[in-house]
């Protein structure tokens, strides 16, 4: 690996489908934080067990237990990564600084997805998400529909409703994203990484944008 890239975005802004399209596309690893910790929640690890009620409550998890998860993927890793839903807050922002300095790696972009939050909660409390860990489509009950109900269109796998994309967690992550937000965007807006996208349009219509950055900088 040479370069870390960043998305930055409130819940539901969409970040986790276009990591996925983009780290496919690009060949990058998606690592997501999200999924690396429902997993640890899954299969029941030490890890998984203490942060199974934080993540419930729409909570963040602490910065230590994060930073240890991603930075012991990160080693080895031979293709660039694309990070989704890390860093998360400033003291991450600043370890993951520290990791790739120390190691002559570089950050690459920075694409911060802006969504109103208005349209927030319905792309969250409408979201299904594939229950194969090594899959993980994301659908919406309206917008993107899987073909058969309740069942992905990529492995047939059963479809869930994740625990903290109920209305009164969505909430809960909203307030913790709004409280966190602001100086992890100061850290990185000055940069000249960083890329401001409207992520409001379809996913094809983002994806686009996206697509359009990743290229300019390969
Ligand atoms: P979303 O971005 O839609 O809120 P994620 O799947 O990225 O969803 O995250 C789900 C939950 O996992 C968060 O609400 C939080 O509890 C935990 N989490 C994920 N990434 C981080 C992180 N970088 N730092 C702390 N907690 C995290």
């Amino acid at each position: 690996m040479k370069r870390a890239h960043v998305f930055l975005g409130p819940p539901g802004s969409g970040k986790g489908t276009q990591a996925k399209l983009l780290a496919e596309r690009f060949a990058l690893t998606h690592m997501s934080t999200g999924d690396i910790l429902r997993d640890a929640v899954s299969k029941e690890t030490e890890i998984g067990l203490r942060v199974k009620a934080v993540m419930a409550a729409g909570n963040l998890v602490d910065d230590d237990t994060v930073n240890g998860l991603v930075f012991a993927r990160l080693q080895g890793k031979t293709t660039d990564v694309l990070f989704d839903g890390y860093p998360r807050t400033l003291q991450q922002a600043e370890a993951l600084a520290e990791f790739l300095s120390s190691r002559g790696l570089e950050l690459g972009l920075v694409v911060d997805i802006e969504v109103p939050e208005a349209a927030l909660e319905s792309r969250v409390v409408k979201r299904r998400v594939c229950s194969e860990s090594s899959c993980g489509a994301i659908y919406h009950l309206d917008r993107k529909p899987p073909k058969t109900t309740g069942l992905c269109d990529l492995c047939g796998s059963p479809l869930k409703h994740r625990s903290d994309d109920t209305a009164e967690a969505f909430r809960s992550r909203m307030e913790t994203f709004n409280a966190t937000f602001k100086p992890l965007q100061a850290y990185y807006e000055g940069s000249p990484n960083y890329r401001l996208v409207d992520g409001s349009g379809t996913p094809d219509e983002v994806y686009e944008v996206v697509v359009k950055i990743f290229e300019e900088r390969a």
